[in-house]
């Protein structure tokens, strides 16, 4: 495996392997590889013949007070991980490399309009703009034939998949089920900010989407009593939690259904531990 850190380096790197019937696949991520990032990448593996990972940190999408500075680093970590993986190369771009005019001198934005305003981008402004921009360059410097998104970020899939869509580019995206511990938490990068208690009341976020999945199995196609079973089990399950939002969505749309739920859906929710923000979401498959 080969560590990279400029793009000139990488499309020397790519160049080598360029062959018409080879394909290049990319797993982007902010690194702090845990087992759901070596998902994407065995995946990426067993369908690319070059598998790329990228770790970076993007500093455009974190809000004013959120967790852009205790987001945790390990390259070194990573790097073995990720070679354990079969990855073939690791581009970890500087903020010099991703920001060339600096985040704030930067004109040119990807804005994914009012998919970025609903569910995460009310409580997070901005966002999505900076996620699809990130991923805009990536897929630019990386040119990859697929990219491996999570479902666990749905959101984010959804739009990157929008993205490629509107914009004609050619990459395929692939959406990942979510990897969860044996408790049904998600695994997150974040959950190591989880104090002991806040800990054990974060599978009741598995725990809601479940009861709610029970419901939707059983008939129910209200959408405020699917998100009211679903945050009544928070209320129970994390009293320690601030639940930012329970929501369900037109994945098409990504808007709250507000009444019966007609079109493919997801339900999706956001709650606070203290400084530490955890999300989930299942889909509400017909
Ligand atoms: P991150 O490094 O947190 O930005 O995540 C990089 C990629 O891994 C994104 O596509 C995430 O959706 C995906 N991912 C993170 N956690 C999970 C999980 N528990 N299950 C599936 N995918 C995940």
């Amino acid at each position: 495996m080969k560590l990279v850190r400029e793009p000139s380096e990488l499309s020397n790197m790519l160049g080598k392997y360029a062959h018409p019937l080879h394909t290049v696949g990319l797993v982007p991520t902010m690194g702090a590889l845990h087992a759901a990032h070596m998902r994407l990448l065995e995946v990426c593996r067993l369908q690319n013949d070059l598998v790329v990972l990228s770790v970076y940190v993007n500093p455009s999408q974190f809000g004013p007070r959120e967790d852009l500075t205790r987001y945790p680093r390990d390259l070194e970590r990573d790097s073995a991980m990720a070679k354990s993986a079969g990855c073939d190369v690791l581009f970890a771009p500087s903020d010099g490399v991703m920001y060339p005019n600096g985040v704030e001198g930067q004109s040119i934005w990807i804005d994914p309009g009012e998919l970025g305003r609903h569910l995460e981008g009310d409580s997070r402004p901005g966002h999505f703009r900076g996620v699809a921009t990130v991923v805009h360059k990536l897929f630019e410097m990386v040119r990859p034939d697929r990219a491996y998104f999570g479902q666990k970020d749905i959101q984010q899939a959804l739009i990157i998949s929008r993205m490629v869509d509107d914009l004609g580019m050619t990459t395929k995206i692939h959406t990942i089920p979510t990897v969860r511990e044996k408790d049904g938490v998600a695994l997150s990068s974040r959950n190591v900010f989880l104090t002991a208690v806040q800990r054990g009341e974060a599978p009741s976020l598995k725990a809601a989407l479940d009861a709610a999945l029970d419901a939707w199995r059983n008939g129910t196609r209200d959408a405020p009593t699917l998100e009211k079973i679903a945050r009544r089990v928070l209320s129970v399950g994390a009293p320690s939690g601030a639940v930012d939002y329970v929501s369900v969505a037109s994945t098409g749309t990504l808007k709250p259904v507000v009444a019966t739920v007609s079109e493919p859906a997801v339900i999706a929710l956001a709650v606070r531990f203290g400084g530490t923000r955890l999300i989930d979401n299942e889909l509400l498959q017909p």
